[in-house]
């Protein structure tokens, strides 16, 4: 797993030092052993949106999952949404920086096997699809450069023309989160001969996920039986429910 493309491409593009605090580093990634134990891993969170648990609990469903019925099978997240990935997702989102997107696919290539010890892996990957204005924009969707070394490695189609999205909505950044929801209701068309029935969506950053519903609730009126979410960052909504037992 670890000869992987992301992984050359760091050693083409970095230097063999620490990104974080510059000390020398042998391994593959430009993270030292500390910096990476350092980093902010999501450990206990929902299944269904990555809400992070705080204490000691059993819970593996959040108050509001539990009360809902959440079109998401499985979310798998690595990082909360705090220094120094938000500045990582910055350099890959505005920036097009390769460096710290092959770093993401990386780690994500290495929490795979675990999150999938007692599943079948999906049969495709989605990469969070932008709309074709803003990608425009931007020039380039930061979603498909953090899939696109994990779909070569896993060996799975990147589905990248099978989802469109239809509208264009205002960026989720600058709108509360009542209205978020509302924002990216019907968004997406998905292709008249879509077929895959157990696929993951890819994308940098889940916030309150009312996109990746939207996208999720498509799917699902096409037939898609399994969407899991493969995220990097999660963010965590200030005014969140505490959660209950489930
Ligand atoms: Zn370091
Ligand atoms: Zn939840």
């Amino acid at each position: 797993m670890l000869k992987i493309l992301a992984e050359k491409l760091i050693r083409h593009l970095a230097p063999q030092s620490c990104l974080l605090c510059l000390t020398k580093v042998t391994g593959a990634l430009p993270v030292c052993h500390l910096c990476e134990k350092n980093l902010p891993w999501l450990e206990h969170y929902c299944q269904h949106c990555g809400y992070h648990f705080i204490g000691e609990t059993s819970l593996s469903i959040c108050g509001q999952c539990s009360k809902n019925t959440s079109p998401i099978s499985c979310f798998y997240g690595l990082w909360h949404y705090q220094d120094p990935i938000d500045q990582w997702i910055q350099q890959i989102k505005y920036h097009h920086q390769l460096i710290p997107s092959a770093i993401c696919s990386e780690y994500m290539l290495r929490k795979i096997p675990g999150w999938y010890s007692n599943r079948q892996l999906p049969e495709a990957l989605i990469p969070m699809p932008l709309h074709s204005d803003r990608l425009v924009e931007r020039g380039y969707n930061q979603a498909i450069e953090i899939a696109r070394p994990l779909a070569k490695v896993l060996q799975r189609p990147l589905l990248l023309h099978d989802c469109k999205r239809s509208q264009y909505t205002k960026p989720q950044a600058t709108l509360p989160a009542p209205l978020r929801q509302k924002n990216v209701k019907d968004a997406f068309t998905i292709k008249d001969n879509f077929h895959f029935k157990h696929v993951a969506i890819v994308d940098d950053v889940y916030t309150s996920g009312s996109t990746v519903t939207a996208l999720c609730q498509s799917l699902r009126k096409n037939g898609t039986k399994t969407i899991d979410i493969w995220c990097c960052a999660r963010a965590q909504l200030t005014h969140r429910f505490i959660p209950v037992s489930s």
